[in-house]
């Protein structure tokens, strides 16, 4: 977690002024692999692409070792310039959420090649690249995607085309072009990634359209998802979740409590993997909400929380208005008086609109359940078959197979943060493209690679 002085953050704000007076983060400057026309970005990654085949592994090596260093270096000038583009989220965790991505995304060491060896010779299976690839990104982690898939695509050996949510373009294209600096510092190809600065839906079908792409990568909602898989292209899609959590009898109260607040406010819930609802047995739920109050959590009163419903709903929908604020401001904005906190919890039936949409914003539902069984039944509703992420509290064995079977998710958490599940806090790598449409769960430099074998007949077996 990064905890900036005030002299850092005046700093930074100040470094930023200085670019954005200079040009560097204007949407229509072009430059450092952003471009006016898909087909321009494609034909300079195209370029790129065959230069990076023509160096050796230990240049690549080098480009990701760069592109590592760089991000680090700007993880919290590009979290400032995302979070002053979108307004959605907190400071400090797209701080986390880029320097996550930059040090846990896996690289050139992921691609083991493999060997079979017998009595007619030996095999040989490579991971190779697939060209071009086209990704759109989302807006909810605009620079930390752009990090990651350019990690995992370039360590195959790919060169990408980003058509970014028009509205992070400007943090977007910084991201872009700080990739492409560290690229060529590094001795590898400029435009080894690209996009074109002014992006739309329209840009974005172009991509999906493209003849020099030959994999679509789509981090977003279900539109999305759905276009790229019409595209007639091989498509990698990360689409939406609406992640539960069950706390069951024998929890560890505290550490559900402070898991529980922790994740559902981290970065004001905009991330897919945030927790969204939480299903608790009954006997233990006063004691779960109490806990959670300690933790930084708010529970309004009944005339309270009616105001609160009236200004996070907008119909059937969230209010836009509302996605990615802080607790405190959606707080002031229905007119509720509150202590300072960082998630607002509802008591609420299952029925309740909250459990089923995909919130993104700081007010988590919590139904109370009459025991384990009804929680992951409800679970397996509220999750709405997408097999994304979800999460339980339980020292029960039995109880926390049942879950992970049933909710069949890409990310299933056991007694921590869905954000373990990204590496933070947790063991194993780091991904934000979740691909559970498309099967690939987390993606890394396996997912964006091509499988190639190559064969010996009776010869070079040792032994
Ligand atoms: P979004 O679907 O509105 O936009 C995502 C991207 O898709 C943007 O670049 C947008 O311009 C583009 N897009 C949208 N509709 C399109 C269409 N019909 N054709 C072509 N391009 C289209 O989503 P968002 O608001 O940016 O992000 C939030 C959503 O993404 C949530 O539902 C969240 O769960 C999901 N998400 C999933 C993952 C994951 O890894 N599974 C990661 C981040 C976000």
């Amino acid at each position: 977690m990064s905890n900036l002085t005030d002299q850092q953050v005046t700093q930074i704000a100040s470094q930023l002024a200085a670019k954005m007076q200079s040009g560097n983060v204007a949407v229509s400057t072009t430059g450092g692999g952003v471009f006016e026309t898909i087909d321009q970005a494609v034909t300079a990654a195209t370029a790129a692409y065959k230069q990076l085949g023509s160096l050796p592994l230990e240049i690549r090596d080098a480009i990701i070792s760069a592109i590592r260093e760089s991000m680090r270096n700007n993880a919290e000038l590009l979290a400032r310039l995302a979070i002053n583009e979108t307004g959605l989220g907190r400071y400090e965790h797209k701080v986390q959420k880029n320097l996550l991505v930059t040090n846990k995304t896996e690289g050139t060491e992921a691609l083991k090649p493999r060997a079979d060896s017998g009595d007619r010779g030996l095999t040989l299976v490579e991971y190779a690249p697939y060209g071009v690839i086209g990704s759109i990104t989302p807006v909810t982690n605009p620079t930390s995607t752009i990090i990651c898939n350019s990690i995992g695509m370039i360590a195959a050996g790919n060169a990408v085309v980003f058509n970014v949510h028009p509205g992070a373009k400007d943090c977007s294209m910084e991201t872009i072009r700080l990739i492409n600096q560290a690229s060529t510092d590094a001795g590898g190809p400029a435009n080894i990634v690209t996009a074109v600065g002014a992006p739309t839906i329209k840009s974005a079908g172009e991509l999906m359209r493209h003849p020099g792409i030959r994999l679509l990568v789509v981090t977003g909602g279900a539109g999305v998802v759905k276009a790229a898989m019409q595209s007639g292209k091989r498509a990698i899609c990360a689409g939406p979740g609406n992640p539960p959590v069950v706390v069951d009898e024998t929890a560890d109260l505290e550490v559900a409590a402070s898991g529980i607040v922790n994740g559902a406010s981290f970065d004001n819930n905009i991330i897919c993997v945030d927790e969204k609802e939480v299903f608790v047995v009954d006997s233990v739920a006063d004691e779960l909400i109490r806990l959670m109050k300690t933790c930084g959590a708010y529970q309004p009163d009944v005339s309270d929380q009616r105001k609160i419903e009236n200004t996070i709903f907008d119909g059937d929908h969230m209010n836009k208005d509302m996605i990615g604020k802080d607790a405190n401001y959606i707080l002031s904005s229905a007119g509720v008086t509150a202590p300072d906190c960082q998630l607002i919890i509802l008591d609420v039936p299952a029925d309740h609109p909250l459990v089923a949409l995909e919130q993104m914003m700081p007010v988590l539902p919590i139904v109370r359940v009459p025991n384990c069984d009804k929680a992951i039944e409800l679970s397996l509703d509220a999750e709405h078959g997408f097999g994304h992420s979800a999460g339980m509290y339980s020292r029960n064995i039995d109880a926390l197979s049942k879950m992970a079977r049933a909710i069949n998710a890409s990310i299933f958490v056991k007694n921590g943060c869905h954000i373990a599940g990204l590496g933070a806090g947790g063991e194993g790598f780091s991904s934000f493209t979740i691909a559970s449409p498309t099967g690939e769960g987390l993606t890394g430099p396996i997912s964006f690679s091509r499988e190639r074998r190559c064969i010996m007949v009776d010869h070079f077996r040792i032994v």
